[in-house]
């Protein structure tokens, strides 16, 4: 059976992984970012590109967003030269980038007016995840669209769960993403008090990454730290803005995040201080800088 003509748009850290799993397994692919540099990686590993997201919509079946925020989404799909003015009816648009429900819903509405399909699909897992296809993929969105777009899934993730319609993919990830930052703020206040003890960080995180302070998020993190090394991964910029989406989410359910607009605060002093472009590991350093010393791998003596 021939397999659908998938466009993507976004080829950014997480997208240009995504978007090449999808050619390597074989899905004719057409390729769109405002960045010309993935656009030419891509077309030399066999992608069509085009100029703008209206004409990956007319020559493609399912059209694939990975862009930072929502305002970039609505931009791509609702504004002019946007993918639904080029959509065919029956067509399906899979929105992969971490947004705010209340706009997942929004752009739900206005491709329903047009006959056409949308799941919103965000992931977790990062970089790493991205390009070995085995993401944690959150979707929402009809049944009979979920099945029909499931292959093409299962080739950028390991897990692949619908979580209930439009809107409840994005949620679900705004859980992800506060769990996340929660984690790296603790762990970061917890490693600072150690070094200031004069504990050896490294050993810290042996004796304790088997107990039930262990967790992905300190094997994934940790490491990075211990080497000063905050090369992205998970820019600190898109992680504010997931949990500024988050507590705009939680401000109109009335639910207080104390903990989590606090960290989201912390994330915007780090982009004020110009870190917004590191990973998000180097949350560490808000708390390394309060009490003036470095979580890092103690060099051995000679
Ligand atoms: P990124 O900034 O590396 O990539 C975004 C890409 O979108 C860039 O190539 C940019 O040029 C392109 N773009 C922006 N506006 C555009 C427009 N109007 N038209 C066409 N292209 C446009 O971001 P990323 O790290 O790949 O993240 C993408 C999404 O995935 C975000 O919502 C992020 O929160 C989410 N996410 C990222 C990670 C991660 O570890 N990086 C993990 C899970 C989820």
């Amino acid at each position: 059976m021939n397999k659908k003509k998938i466009g993507f748009i976004g080829l950014g850290i997480m997208g240009k992984p995504m978007a090449k799993n999808l050619l390597k397994a074989g899905y004719p692919l057409v390729v769109h970012d405002v960045d010309p540099r993935p656009v030419e990686e891509l077309v030399k590993s066999g992608a069509e590109k085009a100029d703008s997201p209206r004409e990956v919509a007319k020559r493609t079946d399912v059209i694939i967003a990975m862009l930072p925020d929502s305002a970039d989404v609505e931009q791509v799909i609702l504004a002019e030269r946007g993918v639904l003015e080029g959509a065919r009816p029956g067509s399906t648009i899979i929105d992969m980038s971490s947004i705010a429900p209340l706009v997942s819903r929004k752009i739900f509405a206005e491709a329903e007016k047009k006959g056409v399909e949308v799941l919103d699909a965000p992931v977790s897992g990062g970089e790493p995840a991205a390009i070995q296809g085995t993401l944690a993929i959150m979707v929402g969105g009809k049944d009979k669209v979920f099945d029909e777009c499931l292959d093409l899934l299962r080739v950028m993730g390991k897990s692949v769960v619908r979580v209930g319609e439009v809107g409840a993919g994005q949620v679900t990830k705004l859980a992800n993403q506060i769990i996340v930052a929660l984690n790296i703020e603790a762990l970061s206040e917890a490693f600072v008090l150690a070094v200031k003890a004069g504990v050896d960080p490294d050993l810290v995180y042996k004796a304790i990454r088997g107990g039930l302070a262990g967790s992905n998020v300190l094997d994934a993190k940790m490491n990075m730290i211990l080497d000063g090394n905050f090369k992205p991964g998970f820019r600190i910029r898109l992680h504010q803005k997931d949990l500024k989406n988050a507590l705009l989410t939680a401000t109109q359910l009335d639910v207080p995040l104390p903990i989590t607009s606090m960290v989201q605060q912390i994330l915007g002093a780090l982009v004020n201080e110009g870190k917004g472009e590191l990973d998000h590991s180097a949350i560490a350093t808000f708390t390394e800088g309060l009490a003036k010393v470095k979580v890092r791998r103690r060099t051995k003596p000679d």
